[in-house]
């Protein structure tokens, strides 16, 4: 692996540096503000410092892989010859037939009914796991010849694609200027926000703009202004609806505002309520729900009740490099009819971010079967 450091004035201008210096594929480990020159500790010049790494054999990258379009990520298994790991497999899923037979009111037949008690390990609900299986139970009977079970394990994964390919995945568009991060607290939105922002100012070259309506957490507004200075980027801090339209006015010119709200404890009925207080829904702007996948299943699904009440355009999950299990994204997705418009992986700001297709988000769930 190639490790280097480097120092600019700006995020956007380092990245620049990064990107001719070791190519698109350069992962960011580190960034942090230092300052150097000056005179007599006076004056001293501030300059974002970098330290980016390039591996030259990235598929064997101890961190998860971001998977791409065509490569649907599957969890890390442990390296074995080929032979091994077939002979694991077929002893993994025995282990799972044997722990199914004893369980009582089996309402598959046994391969079917490891699938379904898989897909409930995912924490996927249970009425949603029961319409899944119960297609590919009928699909097969159509087909009337029996199917080896990873052809069950891959017509259920193709079931749920076929579920997921009915949302909308336009992920973060950005045909309004005001975009909102909302959810609750720690969840990972400031971070999102930034990620999102320098991929824009990267990429699309977009003027961008931060306003924050999280006035309760002094380090999530410090937080959203270290990134702000990083990037180079204007912020302002609302208290009030009327700082809120007064920043808004004041970056009317830009082309993208983000704004970073208030992450209180979501059982709370009076934030949803301030927050309809204190920032504007309609169809000039567009709202994303943050929420980790390291969450509860039941507590995401809460979260979305409360959140409900605000017109959310798609859905962002954090965090999926901390789990394996990712039954909540298709809780939500399927049952509320909301796509997902991206992913995090990681905490690198700003690499760890992926825009899922249908297909990525089934491979995750199903990915794992012979591992859990
Ligand atoms: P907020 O309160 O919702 O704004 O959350 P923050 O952006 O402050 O993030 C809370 C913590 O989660 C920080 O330590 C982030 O680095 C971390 N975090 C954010 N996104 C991810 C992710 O995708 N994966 C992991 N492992 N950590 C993340």
């Amino acid at each position: 692996m190639k490790i280097k450091k480097y120092v600019a004035p700006t995020m956007p201008e380092a990245m620049r540096k990064i990107r001719k210096d070791l190519g698109s594929d350069a992962v960011i480990l580190n960034s942090k503000e230092v300052r150097n020159g000056g005179f007599l500790g006076l004056f001293k010049k501030r300059n974002i410092e970098v330290i980016a790494a390039l591996d030259p054999e990235p598929e064997k990258r101890e961190k998860k892989a971001t998977p791409s379009s065509q490569s649907y990520p599957m969890p890390k298994r442990p390296h074995l010859e080929n032979e091994n790991r077939s002979v694991l497999d077929e002893i993994q899923h025995l282990k799972k037939l044997i722990a199914q037979q004893n369980r009582q009111f089996d309402s598959y037949p046994p391969d079917y009914q490891v699938v379904f008690q898989y897909l409930l390990d995912q924490e996927l609900e249970e009425d949603l796991a029961r319409e899944i299986v119960d297609a590919v139970v009928n699909k097969h009977e159509e087909q009337k010849d029996q199917k080896a079970f990873n052809e069950i394990l891959e017509d259920t994964r193709l079931e749920i694609t076929k579920r997921l390919k009915t949302l909308s995945f336009t992920g973060i568009t950005f045909d309004k200027q005001i975009v909102h991060f909302v959810g609750p607290t720690g969840v990972g939105k400031t971070t999102t926000l930034a990620k999102v922002a320098a991929h824009n100012m990267l990429k699309q070259r977009k003027q961008i703009a931060f306003v924050t309506v999280d006035t309760y957490r002094i380090a999530a507004i410090d937080q959203l202004r270290t990134y702000a200075d990083i990037l180079d980027v204007p912020l302002e801090v609302a208290y009030d609806i009327n700082d809120y339209l007064q920043a808004l006015d004041q970056f009317k010119d830009y082309d993208l505002i983000l704004v970073d709200t208030a992450g209180r404890n979501f059982r709370d009925k009076r934030y949803i309520n301030e927050l309809k207080q204190s920032i504007v829904f309609n169809d000039t702007v567009e709202t994303y729900l943050v929420l980790s996948v390291t969450a509860k299943a039941k507590d995401i699904l809460d979260v979305y009740e409360q959140f409900r009440q605000i017109p959310i355009k798609e859905l962002i999950f954090t965090k999926v490099d901390e789990t394996n299990q990712y039954g909540s994204i298709l809780n939500l997705a399927l049952k509320h009819q909301l796509g997902v418009a991206c992913l995090t992986n990681g905490q690198n700001v700003p690499d760890d971010i992926i825009t899922p297709s249908p297909e990525m988000i089934s491979s995750y769930v199903m990915g794992g079967y012979y591992d859990v």
